[in-house]
């Protein structure tokens, strides 16, 4: 027997497909269905059909073949059946027709709003928004298997980046720019020569993003950027000798065999012959420097890439090179930091600029970078950045690593600035550079805490289902990215050209029509969570006499759960090791950044469950393992709980505090407090204030979630803040769960 389909395709009859809708009506009812009744189902509608003798059967009578025998046997099950069946067929028929017509009449604001640095407003915004639509349908339709797929739109996990699913692009790559630079390097769009100067190669750093953002779904980082400029300040420094020995003493030189102390800029009447020389070429190279970094800070804040009109995530590792070709590079870098963009001198919103602490190179007042990780303090304090990772970390630390090692960058960790962390290599050597994530699935550890709060009464009882719970969504959750991993591995390099040929490591020798799978196997596959303390409220939650749920406590309330947490998180983490044991693939555990599925998971929780105080009342899951937002506590108690989830999470990880006030004022604190989470062992920090600016009267002011200038009572105001680890310059582009999260921020100091 044969079925014909709805767009007139022949197939032949299958008694599991009609199992499997029954089944999925099931889920979406949250109802058990013994399989026994489902086969009976499956094989009395198979019977009626064999009876009737039709050689083909059109797939609507067999849906109503369907409803009629389950309004025998469960009536809201029916009710549900019909509604799956309609809900289908609509989306079949118009679901991206409607997501057009909603978002032409800026209803669907949550639909717009999934990425807090995208304008989907602008034309560009909207059409590839209508791209991105098509190839998710197409994706959960054609490309997961229907576990995995039932599982997303389940709200059990959220598999990121499902729009760009069908495209086998990956996650984000760290930058080694040595590699493109040394010989030049090919775009799309033409061919580069090797930079012979500091300009040109800031410039090209930021093409060199600009087309690897192109290639990739996430975003860019660069792995040492102040190692990778060096050579350029001595190049532009030599040309500057070459020129002023020209101007002071008439000769061409061939040859400059000059070494430079600092690059630091002095008056040069105070110098005479050859020293006048040379500190006029030092000036002229810091200038260029402070130029070229400037610049750099502007083509990052303002060029387009992907989709037209996305600004790269751009994020760039410095601070250990103490060179003083690498310390001008760092230094210039935080200068133009601290000055801002544009006319009103704004907080740049890119590149994510993250310093790296490690003691003998910066950490103490006796490093030689010392001055510069002050220096670094003292920006961050203004304009949100730099962040800081912490090298001196068990888990950061590298054996390879040796100060007197020119290539000791290597070895370094960097970080995505968003937070995805790529260092451990069960293929290579341990190292972020030129690896990445390849794809990354988030789970919603809130529904399992719920579902042992509502079937079990004690914690110790709850904690047995709620681990039940998590082996099997932890399994089918590896299951997912080995089967995305699958499809990925069958890209071919010539579909991420410039990722692939001068980025990646471990690309030796491949040719443009080969597999990627041998250089991709290096990336990692991230599994993330949400929600851990709200998780923790559920399960830590009782019963009163009259039988009334009473809300528990979370990981910043009590030892007792802050241990659960721990054991929580530690038993992710050792999943994510298993996993990467039974399939030879870089697994690991991140504190998942819960941008476009802040409210999502709440949303679809409160239907299923109804509403818990404390749990899902919100209308959001605070991000992975902090504390909660507007949980009132002191940075260091903050930091005391928050710093052991660091070890544990390997694939990613943040720790930020909320600041209020002028920064500036409060400078004594930041350092102090920076140092104290540096101690605590934390792996990666970031300082969160405000940056308010009056586009009347142009006065900077820092109030928590200002309504007016303080100056001349404008309303009209632009707030810089933080969400999830990127800046945004104005709130309209958040959508309802981030500015939910946004209103609730208390500060910790
Ligand atoms: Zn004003």
């Amino acid at each position: 027997m044969q079925v014909i389909k709805r767009d007139g395709k022949i197939v032949n009859f299958d008694r599991v497909k009609i199992e499997n809708a029954v089944l999925k009506t099931c889920y979406s009812l949250e109802k058990k269905f013994e399989e026994k009744s489902l086969h009976e189902v499956g094989s009395k509608i198979e019977n009626i059909l064999l009876r009737q003798n039709n050689q083909q059967v059109e797939i609507e009578t067999i849906q109503d073949l369907v409803e009629k025998e389950l309004m025998h046997i469960d009536e809201d099950l029916a009710k549900a059946y019909i509604l799956y069946r309609n809900k289908r067929n609509r989306i079949r028929r118009n679901s991206i027709y409607q997501q057009i017509d909603e978002m032409i009449q800026a209803k669907k604001n949550d639909l717009t709003n999934e990425n807090g640095n995208m304008n989907s407003e602008t034309p560009s915004g909207m059409i590839s928004k209508v791209g991105f639509e098509s190839a998710k349908e197409f994706a959960l339709d054609s490309l997961l298997s229907l576990e995995n797929r039932m599982a997303h739109e389940r709200k059990d996990i959220h598999i990121h980046d499902l729009d760009f699913y069908l495209t086998k692009s990956l996650t984000c790559i760290q930058t080694d720019l040595f590699k493109p630079f040394a010989d030049g390097f090919n775009t799309s769009n033409g061919g580069v020569r090797s930079p012979k100067r500091i300009s040109t190669a800031a410039g090209l750093a930021a093409i060199s993003i600009q087309t690897s953002q192109n290639e990739m779904h996430g975003g860019q980082s660069i792995h040492a950027f102040d190692f990778e400029m060096a050579p350029y300040v001595k190049m532009s420094f030599d040309n500057y000798y070459k020129d002023s020995y020209k101007f002071f003493f008439g000769d061409e030189l061939k040859n400059v065999d000059v070494t430079v102390e600092e690059y630091e800029i002095k008056n040069i009447a105070e110098f005479d012959g050859l020293d006048r020389v040379k500190q006029h070429a030092i000036n002229q190279t810091v200038k260029e420097t402070r130029q070229a970094m400037e610049g750099l800070i502007h083509d990052l804040n303002i060029m387009n890439s992907r989709s037209g009109n996305q600004v790269p995530f751009s994020s760039i590792n410095f601070g250990t090179d103490i060179s003083p070709e690498g310390r001008c590079v760092i230094k210039a870098f935080l200068e133009a930091v601290d000055n801002g963009v544009g006319n009103e001198n704004k907080t740049a919103i890119f590149p994510i600029s993250i310093f790296k602490v490690k003691a003998g190179i910066n950490r103490n007042s006796e490093d030689k970078n010392y001055d510069l990780f002050k220096f670094a303090q003292k920006v961050t304090s203004k304009r949100f950045f730099p962040n800081f990772i912490n090298l001196d970390t068990a888990f950061n630390y590298n054996e390879k690593w040796d100060i007197n090692d020119p290539n000791r960058w290597y070895y370094e960790p960097s970080t995505m600035g968003c937070r995805t962390r790529v260092y451990e290599n069960r293929h290579g050597e341990k190292s972020s550079v030129g690896r990445g994530n390849a794809s990354f699935t988030s789970i919603n550890i809130v529904r399992l805490a719920l579902k042992a709060m509502k079937s079990k009464k004690t914690i110790e009882e709850r904690k047995e289902v709620f681990f039940a719970e998590m082996d099997k969504i932890m399994s089918l959750t590896a299951n997912q990215l080995v089967e995305r991993w699958e499809w990925q591995k069958t890209a071919l390099a010539k579909q991420f050209p410039y990722v692939m040929k001068y980025l990646a490591e471990y690309n030796e020798g491949i040719k443009s029509s080969d597999k990627v799978e041998n250089i991709i196997k290096h990336f990692t596959l991230s599994i993330g969570f949400i929600g851990l303390a709200e998780a923790l409220v559920a399960l830590t939650s009782t019963i009163d006499s009259e039988g009334n749920y009473v809300k528990g406590v979370h990981h910043g309330e009590s030892d007792e759960a802050q241990a659960l947490g721990i054991e929580i998180v530690r038993h992710m983490h050792l999943k994510c090791k298993e996993f990467s044991e039974k399939y030879d693939l870089n697994f690991g555990l991140i504190a998942t950044p819960a941008e476009g599925l802040s409210h999502k998971f709440t949303d679809s929780d409160k239907k299923m469950f109804g509403t818990y105080e404390g749990v899902n009342s919100r209308e959001y899951y605070t991000n992975s393992n902090h504390v909660p937002v507007y949980y009132k506590c002191s940075v260091n108690r903050k930091a005391e709980v928050e710093a052991p989830y660091h070890e544990l999470t390997p694939a990613g990880h943040i720790f930020y505090i909320e600041m209020d006030g002028n920064p500036l004022d409060n400078l004594r604190a930041v350092e102090k407090s920076i140092d104290y989470m540096l101690d605590l062992n934390i792996g990666y920090i970031s300082i969160n204030h405000f940056d308010n600016y009056c586009l009347d009267c142009g006065s900077h002011f820092y109030d928590r979630q200002p309504v007016a200038c303080p100056v001349c009572a404008s309303e009209n105001l632009d707030i810089t803040e933080r969400i999830t680890g990127y800046l945004v310059g104005s709130l309209d582009k958040w959508n309802r769960g981030k500015l939910a999260e946004q209103r609730d921020r208390v500060a910790h100091m």
